[in-house]
C-alpha cells in the first residue's frame, strides 16, 4: 500500500492540494497527479488525498484507489540519494473512476485523517533516526578502536574520544526524549488528547541529531567512511530524508510555535 498526499506543486502545504475528485453517480472522477510516493511502484492499493470540496483543509477527502483502475497510471521510478530499498514514484489520474464505496472516512474530512496519521508517522521517523544514529555510532566506535595512526588507535586521540563521548550523549538524550514522548502519546491518545507539539519536537531533535552523528561517524572513518562498502556511507545518505518527509523540519517548527501560542 502507499499513501499519496504530495503533489508536484508542493508537499508542505497539504491543505492546498489540487488533485480533484468530482462525484458522478456511484463514482468519483479523479484528475491530477502525485509525486515522491513511497512504494508507488510496488503498491496494489493507494490512499489518495483528493479535493472533493472547496479551497483549504475542509475540502479534502481520502480515496482508496486500486492499481489498474481505469485512468490511473504509475510513472517512473524516481532516482534518489538514499532509501534505495524503497521505490518512490509519480502517480497520474486522468479522469480515473473510483467507486464511491472507496471513500475512507467522511467526505471532506480527509485532512483530519491525514493529520492523525502523521502523529504515528512522525514518531516512527524519530525512532528511525535514533536507530540510524545508533548503527553509525557503533560503526564509528569499532573503527576508532581498531584503526591506528601515528602508532596508536585513533580513538586514543583526545579530539576523537571527546567527539565519541558527545555523540553518545546526544544519542542517549534523543532516544530518551523520543521514548518518553512515545509513552506520553500512548497515554494521551487513550485519553483523547493530542501530543502534536512533543512529537514534532522529538522528530526534529532526533533527525537533526542523526544528521550530525552520521556526518561525524563518516568523518571518524576517514576514506573508508566514504566508500559504498561502508555501512556509514549508506546511513549518512539514508538519514537525510528524515527531516524532509512526514513534514519537514520547518513545518515541525511551525507546529511547535503555533502550539506555543506564537
Ligand atoms: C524519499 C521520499 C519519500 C516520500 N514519500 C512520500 C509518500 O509516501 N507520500 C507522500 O505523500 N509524500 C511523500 N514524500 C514527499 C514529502 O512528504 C515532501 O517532500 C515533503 O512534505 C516536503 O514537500 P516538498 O518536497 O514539496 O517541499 P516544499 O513544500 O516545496 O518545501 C520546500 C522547502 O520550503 C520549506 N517550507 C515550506 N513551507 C514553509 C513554511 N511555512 N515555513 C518555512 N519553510 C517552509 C520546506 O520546509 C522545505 O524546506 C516523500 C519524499 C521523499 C523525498
Amino acid at each position: 500500500m502507499a499513501l499519496a498526499v504530495t503533489e508536484p506543486s508542493g508537499g508542505s502545504d497539504v491543505a492546498n492540494l489540487k488533485t480533484r475528485a468530482v462525484r458522478d453517480g456511484d463514482f468519483y472522477r479523479v484528475t491530477g497527479s502525485k509525486t515522491f510516493i513511497t512504494s508507488g511502484i510496488r503498491a496494489d492499493y493507494y490512499t489518495v488525498a483528493v479535493r472533493t470540496g472547496g479551497d483549504g483543509f475542509a475540502g479534502i477527502s481520502l480515496l482508496l484507489v486500486e492499481k489498474g483502475a481505469p485512468g490511473f497510471s504509475v510513472g517512473r521510478k524516481l532516482k534518489k540519494m538514499g532509501w534505495w530499498a524503497s521505490d518512490t514514484a509519480e502517480l497520474f489520474f486522468d479522469d480515473c473512476r473510483v467507486p464511491v464505496s472507496n471513500l475512507i472516512g467522511a467526505e471532506n474530512m480527509g485532512f483530519a485523517g491525514i493529520m492523525a496519521n502523521f502523529q504515528s508517522e512522525r514518531l516512527s521517523l524519530a525512532i528511525m533516526a535514533n536507530m540510524t544514529a545508533q548503527l553509525a555510532f557503533e560503526e564509528a566506535m569499532k573503527w576508532a578502536q581498531r584503526r591506528e595512526a601515528f602508532g596508536k588507535p585513533i580513538g586514543k586521540f583526545q579530539v576523537l574520544k571527546h567527539r565519541l563521548a558527545e555523540m553518545a550523549t546526544q544519542l542517549e538524550v534523543s532516544r530518551e526524549f523520543t521514548c518518553r514522548q512515545a509513552a506520553k502519546m500512548a497515554a494521551k491518545m487513550a485519553a483523547g488528547k493530542s501530543v502534536i507539539k512533543e512529537i514534532s519536537m522529538a522528530k526534529n531533535f532526533a533527525t537533526d541529531m542523526a544528521d550530525r552523528l552520521t556526518y561525524d561517524a563518516l568523518q571518524i572513518m576517514g576514506g573508508m567512511g566514504y566508500m559504498r562498502e561502508s555501512l556509514v556511507e549508506r546511513l549518512y545518505r539514508d538519514n537525510r530524508i528524515l527531516s524532509i518527509g512526514g513534514g519537514s523540519r520547518e513545518i515541525m517548527n511551525e507546529i511547535i510555535s503555533k502550539q506555543m501560542g506564537l
